[in-house]
Protein backbone atom coordinates (compact mmCIF):
# COMPACT_ATOMS: atom_id res chain seq x y z
CA UNK A 1 0.00 0.00 0.00
CA UNK A 2 1.27 3.40 -0.77
CA UNK A 3 2.21 6.29 1.49
CA UNK A 4 -0.61 8.34 0.77
CA UNK A 5 -3.55 4.90 0.59
CA UNK A 6 -2.20 4.50 4.14
CA UNK A 7 -2.69 8.01 4.99
CA UNK A 8 -5.90 8.20 3.91
CA UNK A 9 -6.64 4.26 5.62
CA UNK A 10 -5.93 6.54 8.60
CA UNK A 11 -7.84 9.29 8.31
CA UNK A 12 -10.87 7.25 7.64
CA UNK A 13 -9.93 5.22 10.89
CA UNK A 14 -9.29 8.34 12.87
CA UNK A 15 -13.00 10.37 11.65
CA UNK A 16 -14.80 7.11 12.58
CA UNK A 17 -13.17 6.98 15.89
CA UNK A 18 -13.69 11.14 16.41
CA UNK A 19 -16.04 12.23 14.32
CA UNK A 20 -18.72 9.62 12.30
CA UNK A 21 -19.19 7.53 15.79
CA UNK A 22 -21.78 7.37 17.84
CA UNK A 23 -21.61 9.39 21.53
CA UNK A 24 -19.83 7.14 23.80
CA UNK A 25 -21.05 8.75 27.15
CA UNK A 26 -25.02 8.55 27.52
CA UNK A 27 -27.23 11.63 27.47
CA UNK A 28 -27.84 12.14 31.30
CA UNK A 29 -23.57 12.20 31.76
CA UNK A 30 -23.01 14.73 28.83
CA UNK A 31 -26.32 17.17 30.24
CA UNK A 32 -24.73 16.88 33.82
CA UNK A 33 -20.99 18.19 32.76
CA UNK A 34 -23.03 20.85 30.61
CA UNK A 35 -25.42 21.99 33.34
CA UNK A 36 -22.17 22.10 35.99
CA UNK A 37 -20.13 24.25 33.13
CA UNK A 38 -22.61 26.57 32.68
CA UNK A 39 -22.91 27.38 36.24
CA UNK A 40 -18.61 28.43 36.08
CA UNK A 41 -17.82 31.71 35.28
CA UNK A 42 -14.54 31.21 32.37
CA UNK A 43 -13.13 28.00 34.25
CA UNK A 44 -9.76 27.16 33.44
CA UNK A 45 -9.08 24.45 31.01
CA UNK A 46 -7.50 22.78 34.38
CA UNK A 47 -11.10 23.05 35.82
CA UNK A 48 -12.86 21.50 33.37
CA UNK A 49 -11.29 19.09 33.69
CA UNK A 50 -11.36 18.09 37.05
CA UNK A 51 -15.19 18.52 36.22
CA UNK A 52 -15.48 16.27 33.58
CA UNK A 53 -13.13 13.46 35.38
CA UNK A 54 -15.52 14.05 38.68
CA UNK A 55 -19.00 13.83 37.18
CA UNK A 56 -18.22 11.52 34.30
CA UNK A 57 -15.39 9.02 35.04
CA UNK A 58 -11.46 9.61 35.00
CA UNK A 59 -10.90 8.16 31.21
CA UNK A 60 -13.35 10.73 30.03
CA UNK A 61 -12.23 13.46 27.96
CA UNK A 62 -13.44 16.76 26.51
CA UNK A 63 -13.75 15.54 23.26
CA UNK A 64 -16.16 12.48 24.62
CA UNK A 65 -18.13 15.29 26.12
CA UNK A 66 -17.71 17.59 23.08
CA UNK A 67 -19.33 14.54 21.26
CA UNK A 68 -22.08 14.15 22.77
CA UNK A 69 -22.76 17.60 23.40
CA UNK A 70 -22.65 18.22 19.83
CA UNK A 71 -25.42 15.03 19.42
CA UNK A 72 -27.50 16.31 22.02
CA UNK A 73 -27.63 20.10 20.19
CA UNK A 74 -28.12 18.04 16.57
CA UNK A 75 -31.27 16.81 18.24
CA UNK A 76 -32.81 19.69 19.72
CA UNK A 77 -32.50 18.62 23.19
CA UNK A 78 -29.73 21.64 23.60
CA UNK A 79 -29.70 24.71 22.88
CA UNK A 80 -25.68 25.26 21.66
CA UNK A 81 -24.12 27.41 24.52
CA UNK A 82 -20.87 29.49 23.56
CA UNK A 83 -19.69 29.06 27.19
CA UNK A 84 -19.94 25.89 26.79
CA UNK A 85 -18.33 25.18 23.39
CA UNK A 86 -15.42 27.37 24.84
CA UNK A 87 -15.25 25.89 28.11
CA UNK A 88 -14.91 22.41 25.74
CA UNK A 89 -13.39 23.42 22.99
CA UNK A 90 -9.42 22.37 22.43
CA UNK A 91 -6.71 24.98 21.31
CA UNK A 92 -9.76 28.30 21.54
CA UNK A 93 -7.19 30.37 20.14
CA UNK A 94 -7.26 28.87 16.68
CA UNK A 95 -10.61 30.49 15.98
CA UNK A 96 -11.17 33.30 18.62
CA UNK A 97 -11.02 35.49 15.67
CA UNK A 98 -14.27 34.38 14.57
CA UNK A 99 -13.02 32.10 11.78
CA UNK A 100 -11.31 28.61 11.48
CA UNK A 101 -8.12 28.99 9.18
CA UNK A 102 -6.96 26.23 6.81
CA UNK A 103 -3.49 25.84 5.72
CA UNK A 104 -2.68 23.83 2.73
CA UNK A 105 0.62 23.97 0.90
CA UNK A 106 1.40 23.93 -2.61
CA UNK A 107 3.99 21.38 -4.13
CA UNK A 108 7.29 22.20 -4.71
CA UNK A 109 8.19 24.52 -7.39
CA UNK A 110 11.32 26.92 -8.46
CA UNK A 111 10.80 30.28 -7.34
CA UNK A 112 12.33 33.19 -8.89
CA UNK A 113 13.83 34.46 -6.41
CA UNK A 114 17.41 33.53 -5.07
CA UNK A 115 17.33 35.26 -1.41
CA UNK A 116 20.41 34.41 0.92
CA UNK A 117 18.66 33.32 3.63
CA UNK A 118 15.86 31.24 1.56
CA UNK A 119 16.10 27.30 2.56
CA UNK A 120 15.51 25.70 -0.28
CA UNK A 121 15.17 21.43 1.47
CA UNK A 122 14.36 19.14 -1.47
CA UNK A 123 10.77 17.82 -2.27
CA UNK A 124 9.17 21.45 -0.27
CA UNK A 125 8.34 24.12 -1.78
CA UNK A 126 11.17 26.83 -1.74
CA UNK A 127 11.62 28.26 1.69
CA UNK A 128 9.57 25.53 3.52
CA UNK A 129 11.76 23.15 5.85
CA UNK A 130 10.32 19.95 6.07
CA UNK A 131 9.01 19.34 9.64
CA UNK A 132 8.08 22.99 10.04
CA UNK A 133 3.86 22.68 11.28
CA UNK A 134 2.08 23.02 8.46
CA UNK A 135 4.34 22.09 5.91
CA UNK A 136 4.82 18.60 7.30
CA UNK A 137 1.09 17.79 6.68
CA UNK A 138 1.38 19.13 3.05
CA UNK A 139 4.19 16.70 2.86
CA UNK A 140 2.41 13.67 4.55
CA UNK A 141 -0.13 14.47 2.07
CA UNK A 142 1.37 14.54 -1.33
CA UNK A 143 0.51 18.41 -1.36
CA UNK A 144 -2.84 17.68 -2.26
CA UNK A 145 -5.28 20.44 -2.02
CA UNK A 146 -8.18 18.78 -1.25
CA UNK A 147 -6.93 16.20 1.16
CA UNK A 148 -5.19 18.99 3.12
CA UNK A 149 -8.68 21.22 3.19
CA UNK A 150 -10.40 18.07 4.73
CA UNK A 151 -7.88 17.30 6.90
CA UNK A 152 -7.63 20.36 8.41
CA UNK A 153 -10.91 20.74 8.71
CA UNK A 154 -11.59 17.24 10.48
CA UNK A 155 -9.19 18.19 13.01
CA UNK A 156 -10.30 21.97 14.16
CA UNK A 157 -14.00 20.29 14.21
CA UNK A 158 -12.88 17.13 16.36
CA UNK A 159 -10.74 19.40 18.90
CA UNK A 160 -14.38 21.49 18.95
CA UNK A 161 -14.12 24.55 16.57
CA UNK A 162 -17.18 25.28 14.63
CA UNK A 163 -15.38 25.30 11.05
CA UNK A 164 -18.68 26.42 8.81
CA UNK A 165 -16.88 29.93 8.16
CA UNK A 166 -13.17 28.96 6.89
CA UNK A 167 -10.40 30.92 5.73
CA UNK A 168 -8.32 29.51 3.19
CA UNK A 169 -4.33 30.28 3.48
CA UNK A 170 -2.54 29.10 0.81
CA UNK A 171 1.16 28.61 1.38
CA UNK A 172 4.23 27.23 -0.34
CA UNK A 173 6.84 29.60 -2.27
CA UNK A 174 5.56 32.42 -4.71
CA UNK A 175 2.22 31.32 -5.57
CA UNK A 176 2.13 33.82 -8.60
CA UNK A 177 5.49 31.39 -10.14
CA UNK A 178 3.38 28.60 -10.93
CA UNK A 179 1.65 27.69 -14.20
CA UNK A 180 -2.36 29.19 -13.95
CA UNK A 181 -3.71 25.86 -14.81
CA UNK A 182 -2.35 24.52 -11.33
CA UNK A 183 -3.34 27.63 -9.15
CA UNK A 184 -6.73 27.02 -11.40
CA UNK A 185 -6.83 23.17 -10.34
CA UNK A 186 -5.37 24.15 -6.81
CA UNK A 187 -8.07 26.54 -5.49
CA UNK A 188 -10.66 24.34 -7.15
CA UNK A 189 -9.80 20.97 -5.11
CA UNK A 190 -9.67 23.57 -1.72
CA UNK A 191 -13.34 24.25 -2.58
CA UNK A 192 -14.13 20.71 -3.66
CA UNK A 193 -12.83 19.85 -0.13
CA UNK A 194 -15.17 22.81 1.39
CA UNK A 195 -17.75 21.88 -0.11
CA UNK A 196 -17.96 17.89 -0.09
CA UNK A 197 -18.40 17.24 -3.54
CA UNK A 198 -16.25 17.13 -6.83
CA UNK A 199 -17.18 20.35 -9.44
CA UNK A 200 -15.74 20.47 -12.93
CA UNK A 201 -14.76 23.97 -12.74
CA UNK A 202 -13.38 26.70 -10.34
CA UNK A 203 -16.85 29.18 -10.55
CA UNK A 204 -18.97 25.78 -10.11
CA UNK A 205 -16.67 25.32 -7.13
CA UNK A 206 -16.67 28.53 -6.20
CA UNK A 207 -20.78 28.53 -6.40
CA UNK A 208 -21.39 25.30 -4.29
CA UNK A 209 -20.00 27.19 -1.65
CA UNK A 210 -22.26 29.66 -1.47
CA UNK A 211 -24.58 27.29 0.45
CA UNK A 212 -21.99 25.12 1.44
CA UNK A 213 -21.61 23.78 5.14
CA UNK A 214 -17.93 24.96 5.21
CA UNK A 215 -17.92 28.47 3.72
CA UNK A 216 -14.92 30.08 2.76
CA UNK A 217 -15.21 33.83 4.12
CA UNK A 218 -11.65 34.77 3.44
CA UNK A 219 -8.71 33.33 0.78
CA UNK A 220 -5.02 34.41 0.58
CA UNK A 221 -2.08 33.67 -1.42
CA UNK A 222 1.33 34.45 -1.10
CA UNK A 223 3.75 36.12 -3.77
CA UNK A 224 6.51 38.56 -4.21
CA UNK A 225 6.26 42.69 -4.91
CA UNK A 226 7.81 42.41 -8.38
CA UNK A 227 5.04 40.06 -9.74
CA UNK A 228 2.25 42.36 -8.35
CA UNK A 229 0.66 43.46 -11.55
CA UNK A 230 -2.52 45.10 -12.50
CA UNK A 231 -3.24 41.90 -14.31
CA UNK A 232 -2.07 39.55 -11.80
CA UNK A 233 -4.77 41.12 -9.00
CA UNK A 234 -7.70 40.70 -11.56
CA UNK A 235 -6.59 36.77 -11.61
CA UNK A 236 -6.09 36.69 -7.92
CA UNK A 237 -9.74 38.16 -7.94
CA UNK A 238 -10.94 35.47 -10.04
CA UNK A 239 -9.60 32.53 -8.58
CA UNK A 240 -11.45 34.32 -5.36
CA UNK A 241 -8.44 35.31 -3.33
CA UNK A 242 -9.40 38.39 -1.09
CA UNK A 243 -6.00 38.89 0.63
CA UNK A 244 -2.32 38.76 -0.63
CA UNK A 245 0.80 38.04 1.59
CA UNK A 246 3.57 40.08 0.58
CA UNK A 247 7.00 39.46 0.49
CA UNK A 248 8.09 43.19 1.53
CA UNK A 249 11.31 42.27 4.23
CA UNK A 250 13.11 45.73 3.61
CA UNK A 251 12.19 49.31 2.35
CA UNK A 252 15.83 49.81 1.88
CA UNK A 253 17.28 49.35 -1.13
CA UNK A 254 20.87 48.68 -0.24
CA UNK A 255 19.49 45.90 2.03
CA UNK A 256 17.34 44.19 -0.80
CA UNK A 257 20.31 43.88 -3.12
CA UNK A 258 23.06 42.48 -0.56
CA UNK A 259 20.06 39.83 0.66
CA UNK A 260 18.97 39.14 -3.37
CA UNK A 261 15.65 39.92 -3.20
CA UNK A 262 15.43 40.84 -6.68
CA UNK A 263 13.13 43.68 -6.31
CA UNK A 264 13.15 47.13 -4.76
CA UNK A 265 11.52 48.94 -2.10
CA UNK A 266 9.50 51.04 -5.03
CA UNK A 267 8.01 47.50 -6.67
CA UNK A 268 6.79 47.05 -2.63
CA UNK A 269 5.18 50.71 -2.54
CA UNK A 270 3.61 49.96 -6.45
CA UNK A 271 2.43 46.55 -5.34
CA UNK A 272 0.61 47.92 -2.40
CA UNK A 273 -1.01 50.27 -4.63
CA UNK A 274 -2.25 48.01 -7.01
CA UNK A 275 -3.63 45.04 -4.09
CA UNK A 276 -5.54 48.37 -1.66
CA UNK A 277 -6.97 49.63 -5.11
CA UNK A 278 -8.45 46.10 -6.26
CA UNK A 279 -9.54 46.25 -2.68
CA UNK A 280 -7.28 43.49 -1.22
CA UNK A 281 -6.24 42.90 1.78
CA UNK A 282 -2.51 43.71 2.43
CA UNK A 283 -0.51 41.30 4.61
CA UNK A 284 2.96 42.58 4.55
CA UNK A 285 6.42 40.15 5.51
CA UNK A 286 9.16 42.19 7.40
CA UNK A 287 12.40 40.98 7.88
CA UNK A 288 14.75 42.32 10.74
CA UNK A 289 18.56 41.93 11.27
CA UNK A 290 18.53 40.81 7.48
CA UNK A 291 22.58 40.87 6.23
CA UNK A 292 24.19 44.49 5.99
CA UNK A 293 21.35 45.44 8.70
CA UNK A 294 21.49 46.98 11.92
CA UNK A 295 19.07 47.72 15.35
CA UNK A 296 18.78 51.28 14.29
CA UNK A 297 18.96 50.60 10.17
CA UNK A 298 15.99 48.12 11.37
CA UNK A 299 14.32 50.23 13.48
CA UNK A 300 14.14 52.96 10.79
CA UNK A 301 12.79 50.67 8.23
CA UNK A 302 10.16 49.90 10.47
CA UNK A 303 9.20 53.07 10.79
CA UNK A 304 8.72 53.63 7.25
CA UNK A 305 5.89 50.85 6.44
CA UNK A 306 3.93 53.30 8.70
CA UNK A 307 5.45 56.74 7.64
CA UNK A 308 4.93 55.69 4.27
CA UNK A 309 2.15 56.51 2.42
CA UNK A 310 2.89 54.10 0.06
CA UNK A 311 2.94 50.77 2.03
CA UNK A 312 0.90 51.14 5.53
CA UNK A 313 -0.37 47.43 5.43
CA UNK A 314 -3.35 46.26 7.00
CA UNK A 315 -1.35 43.00 8.42
CA UNK A 316 2.20 42.28 9.22
CA UNK A 317 4.49 39.14 9.88
CA UNK A 318 7.73 40.11 11.53
CA UNK A 319 10.43 37.41 10.70
CA UNK A 320 13.91 37.86 12.16
CA UNK A 321 16.38 36.85 10.19
CA UNK A 322 17.63 32.98 11.09
CA UNK A 323 20.61 31.09 10.05
CA UNK A 324 19.40 27.96 7.95
CA UNK A 325 22.21 24.90 6.76
CA UNK A 326 22.23 25.09 3.14
CA UNK A 327 21.70 29.03 2.37
CA UNK A 328 23.95 31.72 0.99
CA UNK A 329 23.59 33.17 4.61
CA UNK A 330 24.81 29.97 6.00
CA UNK A 331 28.07 30.35 4.44
CA UNK A 332 28.54 33.99 5.19
CA UNK A 333 27.62 33.05 8.86
CA UNK A 334 30.53 30.10 8.84
CA UNK A 335 32.94 33.15 7.28
CA UNK A 336 32.31 35.18 9.60
CA UNK A 337 30.43 37.92 7.35
CA UNK A 338 27.32 37.98 8.97
CA UNK A 339 26.02 37.42 12.68
CA UNK A 340 22.47 37.87 14.06
CA UNK A 341 21.54 40.34 16.95
CA UNK A 342 21.99 38.48 20.62
CA UNK A 343 18.41 37.57 21.99
CA UNK A 344 18.58 40.88 23.96
CA UNK A 345 19.03 43.33 21.19
CA UNK A 346 16.30 41.57 19.72
CA UNK A 347 13.92 41.93 21.81
CA UNK A 348 14.84 45.35 22.02
CA UNK A 349 14.23 46.10 18.56
CA UNK A 350 11.16 44.08 18.42
CA UNK A 351 9.95 46.31 21.43
CA UNK A 352 10.42 49.25 19.94
CA UNK A 353 8.99 48.43 16.93
CA UNK A 354 5.91 47.11 17.68
CA UNK A 355 5.22 50.56 19.93
CA UNK A 356 4.89 51.54 16.50
CA UNK A 357 2.51 49.54 15.14
CA UNK A 358 -0.57 51.77 14.26
CA UNK A 359 -4.34 50.63 15.87
CA UNK A 360 -5.16 49.38 11.76
CA UNK A 361 -2.18 46.79 12.00
CA UNK A 362 -2.48 43.53 13.28
CA UNK A 363 0.69 41.84 14.03
CA UNK A 364 0.22 38.10 12.85
CA UNK A 365 3.40 36.82 13.86
CA UNK A 366 6.32 37.99 15.62
CA UNK A 367 8.65 35.37 14.53
CA UNK A 368 8.49 32.08 11.64
CA UNK A 369 7.54 28.50 12.83
CA UNK A 370 10.78 27.28 11.80
CA UNK A 371 11.68 24.26 14.16
CA UNK A 372 14.56 25.20 16.53
CA UNK A 373 16.71 22.30 15.50
CA UNK A 374 17.20 24.14 12.12
CA UNK A 375 18.16 27.05 13.08
CA UNK A 376 22.36 27.30 13.74
CA UNK A 377 22.52 30.86 14.68
CA UNK A 378 19.85 33.52 15.43
CA UNK A 379 16.58 33.62 17.86
CA UNK A 380 15.07 30.02 19.44
CA UNK A 381 13.21 32.05 21.47
CA UNK A 382 9.81 30.11 20.64
CA UNK A 383 8.09 32.81 23.29
CA UNK A 384 9.41 35.71 21.88
CA UNK A 385 5.71 37.31 21.38
CA UNK A 386 5.24 36.67 24.97
CA UNK A 387 9.01 37.31 25.89
CA UNK A 388 8.56 40.82 24.05
CA UNK A 389 4.97 42.05 25.60
CA UNK A 390 6.44 41.31 29.03
CA UNK A 391 9.34 43.85 28.08
CA UNK A 392 6.87 46.17 26.73
CA UNK A 393 5.15 45.90 30.02
CA UNK A 394 8.51 46.62 32.24
CA UNK A 395 8.99 49.53 30.05
CA UNK A 396 5.17 50.86 30.74
CA UNK A 397 4.73 50.62 26.59
CA UNK A 398 1.44 48.30 24.99
CA UNK A 399 1.48 47.03 21.39
CA UNK A 400 -2.22 49.08 20.13
CA UNK A 401 -2.08 46.57 16.87
CA UNK A 402 -5.45 44.81 16.11
CA UNK A 403 -4.58 41.06 17.78
CA UNK A 404 -3.23 42.80 20.56
CA UNK A 405 -6.61 44.24 21.39
CA UNK A 406 -9.21 42.17 20.05
CA UNK A 407 -11.92 40.63 22.17
CA UNK A 408 -11.39 37.11 21.35
CA UNK A 409 -13.68 34.85 23.48
CA UNK A 410 -14.77 37.88 26.13
CA UNK A 411 -18.17 38.12 26.31
CA UNK A 412 -19.09 42.24 25.27
CA UNK A 413 -21.97 44.30 26.95
CA UNK A 414 -23.66 45.53 23.37
CA UNK A 415 -25.24 48.46 25.04
CA UNK A 416 -21.24 49.79 25.77
CA UNK A 417 -19.76 49.64 22.26
CA UNK A 418 -18.39 52.88 20.79
CA UNK A 419 -17.78 53.27 17.23
CA UNK A 420 -15.08 55.21 15.85
CA UNK A 421 -13.43 56.18 12.83
CA UNK A 422 -10.02 55.89 12.32
CA UNK A 423 -8.86 58.37 9.18
CA UNK A 424 -5.33 57.63 7.15
CA UNK A 425 -3.53 58.53 3.93
CA UNK A 426 -1.99 56.34 1.37
CA UNK A 427 -0.54 57.45 -2.06
CA UNK A 428 -3.88 55.98 -3.60
CA UNK A 429 -6.82 56.27 -0.93
CA UNK A 430 -8.39 57.62 2.06
CA UNK A 431 -8.42 54.81 4.64
CA UNK A 432 -11.51 54.63 7.54
CA UNK A 433 -11.01 51.93 9.59
CA UNK A 434 -14.09 51.99 11.48
CA UNK A 435 -13.93 49.69 15.09
CA UNK A 436 -16.78 48.85 17.56
CA UNK A 437 -15.20 49.00 20.59
CA UNK A 438 -16.05 47.70 23.70
CA UNK A 439 -14.69 49.88 26.99
CA UNK A 440 -16.37 47.44 29.25
CA UNK A 441 -14.90 44.27 28.00
CA UNK A 442 -11.32 45.22 30.10
CA UNK A 443 -7.82 44.47 30.08
CA UNK A 444 -8.12 46.77 27.16
CA UNK A 445 -9.31 43.70 24.76
CA UNK A 446 -12.32 45.59 23.78
CA UNK A 447 -12.05 45.60 19.72
CA UNK A 448 -15.27 44.07 18.72
CA UNK A 449 -15.42 44.31 14.97
CA UNK A 450 -14.01 46.58 12.38
CA UNK A 451 -14.40 47.32 8.82
CA UNK A 452 -11.66 48.64 6.52
CA UNK A 453 -13.23 51.16 3.51
CA UNK A 454 -11.12 52.47 0.69
CA UNK A 455 -11.68 55.76 -0.67
CA UNK A 456 -9.51 55.56 -3.60
CA UNK A 457 -8.04 59.01 -4.78
CA UNK A 458 -7.29 60.96 -8.13
CA UNK A 459 -3.76 59.38 -8.13
CA UNK A 460 -5.16 55.94 -8.38
CA UNK A 461 -7.23 56.69 -11.22
CA UNK A 462 -4.99 58.65 -12.92
CA UNK A 463 -2.42 55.81 -12.91
CA UNK A 464 -4.75 53.21 -13.71
CA UNK A 465 -4.54 50.64 -11.26
CA UNK A 466 -8.13 50.79 -9.81
CA UNK A 467 -9.91 47.57 -11.61
CA UNK A 468 -12.59 49.13 -14.69
CA UNK A 469 -15.10 47.40 -12.41
CA UNK A 470 -14.20 49.45 -9.31
CA UNK A 471 -14.21 52.82 -10.75
CA UNK A 472 -16.81 55.31 -9.04
CA UNK A 473 -16.58 52.57 -6.05
CA UNK A 474 -15.77 53.14 -2.56
CA UNK A 475 -14.12 49.86 -1.56
CA UNK A 476 -14.85 47.92 1.79
CA UNK A 477 -11.61 45.66 1.89
CA UNK A 478 -12.84 43.82 5.21
CA UNK A 479 -15.40 43.58 7.60
CA UNK A 480 -14.25 41.31 10.46
CA UNK A 481 -16.34 40.57 13.90
CA UNK A 482 -14.57 38.98 16.28
CA UNK A 483 -15.89 36.04 19.04
CA UNK A 484 -14.84 33.06 18.34
CA UNK A 485 -16.30 30.69 15.36
CA UNK A 486 -19.96 30.02 16.28
CA UNK A 487 -22.33 27.92 13.86
CA UNK A 488 -24.21 29.82 11.88
CA UNK A 489 -27.11 31.23 13.91
CA UNK A 490 -25.94 30.27 17.55
CA UNK A 491 -27.56 33.25 19.23
CA UNK A 492 -24.60 34.82 22.23
CA UNK A 493 -23.04 37.29 23.66
CA UNK A 494 -20.06 37.45 21.67
CA UNK A 495 -19.46 40.20 19.31
CA UNK A 496 -19.85 37.68 16.45
CA UNK A 497 -23.67 37.77 16.55
CA UNK A 498 -24.61 40.95 17.98
CA UNK A 499 -25.57 43.16 14.38
CA UNK A 500 -22.14 44.99 14.63
CA UNK A 501 -21.81 44.03 11.14
CA UNK A 502 -24.56 45.60 9.93
CA UNK A 503 -23.41 48.98 11.79
CA UNK A 504 -20.04 48.65 10.03
CA UNK A 505 -21.79 48.58 6.57
CA UNK A 506 -24.68 51.40 7.48
CA UNK A 507 -21.85 53.91 8.41
CA UNK A 508 -19.65 52.92 5.13
CA UNK A 509 -22.36 53.48 3.29
CA UNK A 510 -22.64 56.57 4.73
CA UNK A 511 -19.20 57.55 4.75
CA UNK A 512 -19.10 56.44 0.69
CA UNK A 513 -22.24 58.73 0.30
CA UNK A 514 -20.71 61.81 1.79
CA UNK A 515 -17.50 61.85 -0.28
CA UNK A 516 -19.42 61.62 -3.19
CA UNK A 517 -19.14 58.09 -4.22
CA UNK A 518 -21.93 56.80 -6.45
CA UNK A 519 -21.35 53.29 -5.36
CA UNK A 520 -20.25 51.24 -2.38
CA UNK A 521 -18.28 47.88 -3.62
CA UNK A 522 -17.00 44.72 -1.54
CA UNK A 523 -14.81 42.17 -2.26
CA UNK A 524 -17.02 39.54 -1.37
CA UNK A 525 -15.50 36.03 -0.32
CA UNK A 526 -17.56 33.21 -2.00
CA UNK A 527 -18.90 32.30 0.91
CA UNK A 528 -20.30 35.83 1.98
CA UNK A 529 -21.51 36.58 -1.14
CA UNK A 530 -25.19 35.74 0.45
CA UNK A 531 -24.53 37.66 3.48
CA UNK A 532 -23.80 40.62 0.96
CA UNK A 533 -26.64 40.06 -0.98
CA UNK A 534 -29.11 40.20 2.07
CA UNK A 535 -27.49 43.67 2.98
CA UNK A 536 -28.55 44.92 -0.52
CA UNK A 537 -25.37 44.32 -2.86
CA UNK A 538 -25.67 42.75 -5.81
CA UNK A 539 -22.77 40.64 -8.07
CA UNK A 540 -21.12 42.34 -10.43
CA UNK A 541 -18.21 40.23 -12.04
CA UNK A 542 -14.86 40.15 -9.16
CA UNK A 543 -17.05 42.57 -6.75
CA UNK A 544 -20.61 43.03 -5.22
CA UNK A 545 -21.82 46.34 -5.27
CA UNK A 546 -24.62 48.60 -3.90
CA UNK A 547 -25.51 52.06 -4.69
CA UNK A 548 -25.68 55.01 -2.87
CA UNK A 549 -28.82 57.10 -2.64
CA UNK A 550 -27.61 60.70 -1.65
CA UNK A 551 -24.25 61.15 -3.75
CA UNK A 552 -22.51 64.89 -3.78
CA UNK A 553 -19.20 66.01 -5.92
CA UNK A 554 -16.90 63.53 -4.83
CA UNK A 555 -14.41 65.33 -2.27
CA UNK A 556 -11.15 65.78 -3.99
CA UNK A 557 -9.49 67.36 -0.97
CA UNK A 558 -9.12 63.76 0.44
CA UNK A 559 -6.67 62.90 -2.31
CA UNK A 560 -4.36 65.53 -0.80
CA UNK A 561 -1.93 64.77 1.89
CA UNK A 562 -3.75 66.47 5.20
CA UNK A 563 -1.48 67.80 8.02
CA UNK A 564 -4.39 68.13 10.04
CA UNK A 565 -4.84 64.34 9.70
CA UNK A 566 -1.19 63.24 10.33
CA UNK A 567 0.16 63.23 14.21
CA UNK A 568 0.03 61.10 16.92
CA UNK A 569 -1.13 58.02 14.84
CA UNK A 570 1.61 57.98 12.17
CA UNK A 571 -0.40 59.80 9.89
CA UNK A 572 -3.75 58.66 11.04
CA UNK A 573 -6.59 60.97 12.75
CA UNK A 574 -9.18 59.30 15.17
CA UNK A 575 -12.74 60.23 15.85
CA UNK A 576 -15.47 58.69 17.67
CA UNK A 577 -18.67 58.83 16.00
CA UNK A 578 -22.07 59.09 17.89
CA UNK A 579 -25.13 57.34 17.40
CA UNK A 580 -23.68 53.73 18.03
CA UNK A 581 -26.37 51.15 18.61
CA UNK A 582 -26.42 47.39 17.98
S1 LIG B 1 11.11 35.03 -2.92
FE1 LIG B 1 10.53 33.91 -1.06
S2 LIG B 1 10.49 31.76 -1.67
FE2 LIG B 1 11.58 32.85 -3.28
S3 LIG B 1 13.75 32.68 -2.73
FE3 LIG B 1 13.03 34.60 -1.82
S4 LIG B 1 12.32 34.09 0.25
FE4 LIG B 1 12.55 32.17 -0.90
ZN1 LIG C 1 0.01 43.71 18.87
Amino acid sequence: MGHREDLRERWARWSARHENGAPVLPDSTVMDVVRRLEALEKPSPHEVKRLIHRVAGPSVSKVDVLRGYRSLVARGVLTASPRVLGALCLKPVRTSSGVAPVAVMTKPHPCPGSCVFCPDVEGMPKSYITDEPGALRGLQLGFDPYDQTVHRIRSLSTIGHATDKIELIVLGGTWSSYPRDYQEWFIRRCFDGMNGHDAHWLEEAHRLNETAKHRNVGLSIETRPDLVTVEEAAWLRRLGVTKVQIGIQSLDDRILALNRRGHTGEDARRACGILRAAGFKIHAHWMPNLLGATPESDLEDFARLWDDRGVRPDELKIYPCAVVPGTELYRRFVRGEYAPYPDDVLVDLLVRCKALVPPYCRVTRLMRDIPVHHITAGCKNTNLRQTVRRSMARRGLRCGCIRCREVGWAEVDPSTFELHDLVYETQTSTEHFLSIQCPSSGEGRRLAAFLRLSLPNGVALSSRIVPPELVGSAVIREVHVYGPALSLGTRSLHAQHRGFGTRLLDEARRIASSAGFARLSVIAAVGTRAYYESRGFSRGDLYMHAPLRETRRPDRSRALPSKARGGVLRGAASRSVPGGGP
